[in-house]
């Protein structure tokens, strides 16, 4: 077996960060190892037959105001502009989502509506955002019944699809992703940076890991390259001891044959149709909080406006992981919960004990970060290993 002197496992934005860093900033040599047969981890996507870009995994709409991402990722693409705008079906009709003042102007009559615009402004200032359950806290009689509105008509039923429970019962932060918007700005996300890598992420991806220092590997299970040494903490590499760092950004508690147990996750099933019409709806992505056992659809020409007489949609089916079940066994998000928390400290822990492994990604790190927080976290973990071999 070819020396390598960094092994990172898993091709997603996390592993493809550290390797082009390690590679590019420290002159390493980097074997990649990603078990699927294509790279770009959840964020793959590809041209279909009706010449449209679809994202395999579900949509995956970019936005940062992170300054040292933004800056970092060009090098590696062009950008097209693509702010993403997300409609809810309530009570038969489409509203903005985030739920703004324009969603309270189409389901409420104009006077209710007025009176309830003023009220939100005076309370909380044009322009801010307040979590769901934040407004529900509101003594106000007429903002408690608007967040009560808000809270069936766009979260229970939704939360409960993707989640399997009540909005209290996961991490607030994860509501309040998607906050009651006190403006008329229509756009999902409010970030400084939006754009789609103009010709998709997994070339954004296959660029990133281009480097002469960086040998990729698809279809490998890490684990016919890799044994972990519980006695001695060393990483055996094909056989023998390595000593060089290993980025991980798969499951914690797979990597350790779950010995604290295993860890939940929320999987997804995915219901692609190419459908012989140019447009099916009016947005990119339509939610259905209330309706059907999909929690929405996305219709993909919308992002890169691309030109096809047909139109390709995704629905998503959110159901719980279960690594036994091959219509399954895909880990999308960590389940956000004190108790799941808890649960991942022991493996954190236990990660600690081998120096030289390096954790990365929303996998590893239990953390349901969005592109840029991978990306960020993944260029702050670099910079502190190269400060330290600096030092
Ligand atoms: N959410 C909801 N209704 C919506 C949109 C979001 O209840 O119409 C809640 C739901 O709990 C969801 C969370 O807000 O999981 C975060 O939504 P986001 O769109 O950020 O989820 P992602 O795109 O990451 O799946």
């Amino acid at each position: 077996m070819e020396h390598f002197d960094v092994i990172v496992i898993g091709a997603g934005f996390s592993g493809a960060v550290m390797a082009e860093r390690f590679a590019s900033q420290m002159n390493k040599t980097v074997l990649v190892l990603e078990q699927r047969p294509h790279i770009a981890g959840n964020c793959y996507d590809y041209r279909n037959e009706a010449g449209i870009l679809v994202h395999h995994y579900g949509p995956h709409l970019f936005h940062t105001s992170k300054q040292q991402v933004w800056d970092y990722l060009s090098q590696f693409t062009q950008w097209t502009p693509y702010e993403h705008k997300v409609l809810g079906s309530v009570d038969g009709k489409l509203i903005p989502i985030p739920f703004n003042l324009n969603s309270l102007a189409v389901l409420y009559a104009k006077e209710q509506a007025e009176k309830i615009e003023a009220l939100l402004i005076s309370t909380y200032g044009f322009d801010t955002k307040v979590p769901i359950l934040e407004l529900r806290k509101s003594a106000e009689p007429l903002l408690q019944e608007l967040a009560e509105f808000v809270y069936q008509k766009v979260f229970v039923n939704y939360t409960a699809k993707q989640w399997g429970c009540s909005p209290e019962d996961i991490s607030p932060t994860v509501t309040a992703r998607v906050p009651v918007v006190i403006s008329r700005d229509d756009r999902y996300f409010h970030d400084t940076y939006q754009a789609i890598p103009s010709a998709g992420y997994t070339s954004l991806i296959t660029k990133m890991l281009s480097h002469k220092n960086i040998t990729v590997k698809t279809s490998v299970e890490a684990k016919s390259f890799i044994r972990l040494e519980p006695q001695s903490k060393s990483v055996l590499f094909a056989g023998e001891v390595f000593k060089g760092q290993v980025v991980f950004t798969g499951m914690l508690d797979q990597l350790f044959d779950y010995v604290d147990g295993e860890l939940p996750y929320r999987s997804l099933q995915f219901d692609f149709q190419t459908l012989e019409q140019s447009q099916f709806q009016p947005a990119t992505t339509v939610n259905y909080p209330n309706e059907h056992a999909f929690t929405r659809i996305t219709e993909f020409k919308h992002i890169l406006q691309d030109k096809s007489a047909s139109t390709t949609i995704v629905k998503e089916y959110p159901q719980d992981y279960d690594r036994h079940d091959p219509s399954k066994n895909v880990p999308y998000y960590p389940v956000f919960t004190e108790i799941n928390q808890q649960k991942f400290a022991a493996y954190k822990s236990l990660v600690a004990t081998f120096p030289q492994i390096i954790p990365a990604g929303r996998l590893a790190d239990y953390q349901y970060y969005n592109m840029d927080d991978a990306v960020a976290n993944a260029l702050t973990q670099f910079l502190s290993i190269e400060q330290r071999v600096n030092d």
